[in-house]
């Protein structure tokens, strides 16, 4: 819902991250989406992450551990099945990447004290770039917290037990119109009138070569060059030393279409207006996800929707259970609204997917089955999220 309070962002041409990126391009011509969306993001003094806290009713948008808290739980159940399935190793490494204000880890370390060992045999790290939300982190979790900036980071040393939830969303991405002749990039320039799209000559791009199959002139594909490293770095280490990482976004299985989206003070938003003040996010592509996992010797599992995961976990028996504990009447039915958000299919049910990740010879994890070997073509885009 949008919020009476929220400041006018700042006009573009004004603004010093947008006067930046306007000198960018005049000197060294138009940007990749992905050269923007790093700067507009993660700017260590100008960057929308760097220098907010944009999550909840009164930020830009919310997320499914903001809306409850069973959301962290479930996933801290799957995590703490997934470490007994694999013999309750310890110590271990409880990882979360991008992890906003700290709910989930709250709520998955509260909600996994009822599992023997887990708790102790836990080290806490996390990976956060930005400032601000590491502060509101370590006020909901414990002291011994340790943060990182990158994935690559992480300790080497033990096995992984690792959530993400809309981190890879928001990895810049590059867009590609195809052609008669190849590819062409989907550009940022800027002149008179601000930022504007343009499109770069074609040419061949080998990182889309799978892609020939599957698209026609017209249509839009999007890569995420970071992805593949980010992934190579958990699988590597599930694949060594054991573990299981749950990886949770809105996405599909090779995706096609424009996904790229600015969201503001919970609105759809122009991407190249005022930058540095919205959030800026695009599909994840999970095929992607699953090859490097792959390549880097893990398994891959999933992706299932959202709310079909959350319900082989059980939400619909630890959503009873909590509404039984609510006598007034306007909290129980917010309470079965979130229920109802997470997991409907018009909602977050569907768009969102689950994947997990494991060493080749571990057991499933709750829920998931195999990723796919041959993939089915992708879905096109689907228009909206974190509204
Ligand atoms: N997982 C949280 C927050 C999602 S918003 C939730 O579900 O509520 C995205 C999070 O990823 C933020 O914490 C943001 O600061 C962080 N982030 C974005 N890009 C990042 C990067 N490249 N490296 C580390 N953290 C990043």
């Amino acid at each position: 819902m949008p919020s009476a309070v929220r400041a006018m962002p700042p006009q573009p041409e004004t603004a010093p991250l947008a006067q930046r990126l306007a000198r960018r391009v005049a000197a060294t011509g138009p940007l990749t989406l992905a050269e923007y969306m790093a700067e507009c993001l993660l700017d260590p003094t100008h960057g929308y992450y760097t220098t907010r806290d944009p999550l909840g009713a009164a930020g830009d948008f919310t997320t499914a551990p903001e809306i409850s808290q069973m959301f962290g739980e479930l996933v801290g159940l799957a995590l703490a099945q997934a470490w007994l399935d694999q013999g309750a190793p310890e110590p271990i490494t409880l990882a979360e990447l991008g992890p906003g204000r700290g709910t989930l880890m709250a709520d998955l370390l509260r909600a996994t004290r009822t599992v023997p060992g887990f708790a102790a045999a836990a080290r806490v790290h996390l990976v956060e770039r930005s400032p601000t939300l590491r502060a509101a982190q370590a006020e909901r979790l414990p002291a011994s917290t340790l943060w990182h900036n990158d994935v690559a980071d992480l300790p080497e040393n033990r096995p992984l037990f690792l959530v993400a939830n809309e981190f890879f969303d928001a990895l810049p991405i590059r867009q590609f119109r195809r052609d008669a002749q190849g590819w062409r990039e989907v550009m940022i320039t800027h002149h008179s009138a601000g930022f504007a799209f343009a499109l770069s000559p074609p040419a061949p791009i080998a990182a889309l070569d799978h892609r020939l199959a599957d698209t026609a002139p017209g249509d839009i594909v999007e890569l995420c060059p970071a992805l593949p490293a980010s992934v190579t770095e958990i699988a590597r280490r599930l694949s060594h030393r054991g573990g299981c990482a749950f990886l949770i976004d809105y996405g599909g299985w090779r995706a096609r279409g424009d996904t790229f989206q600015a969201v503001r003070a919970h609105e759809r938003a122009d991407p190249l207006a005022a930058p540095g003040t919205a959030d800026l996010t695009a599909h994840v592509d999970f095929e992607a996800i699953a090859r490097a996992a792959r390549a880097a010797g893990a398994a891959a599992w999933g992706p299932a929707p959202q709310g079909a995961w959350l319900g082989a976990l059980g939400i619909a028996a630890r959503s009873d259970a909590l509404a039984r504990g609510i006598a007034n009447a306007t909290q129980r039915a917010a309470h079965e609204a979130a229920f109802r958000r997470l997991t409907a299919p018009d909602q977050m049910g569907t768009v969102f997917k689950v994947a997990a990740l494991t060493a080749p010879d571990a057991p499933a994890p709750a829920g998931l089955v195999p990723a796919p070997e041959t993939p089915p073509f992708a879905d096109a885009a689907r228009p909206t999220r974190r509204a």
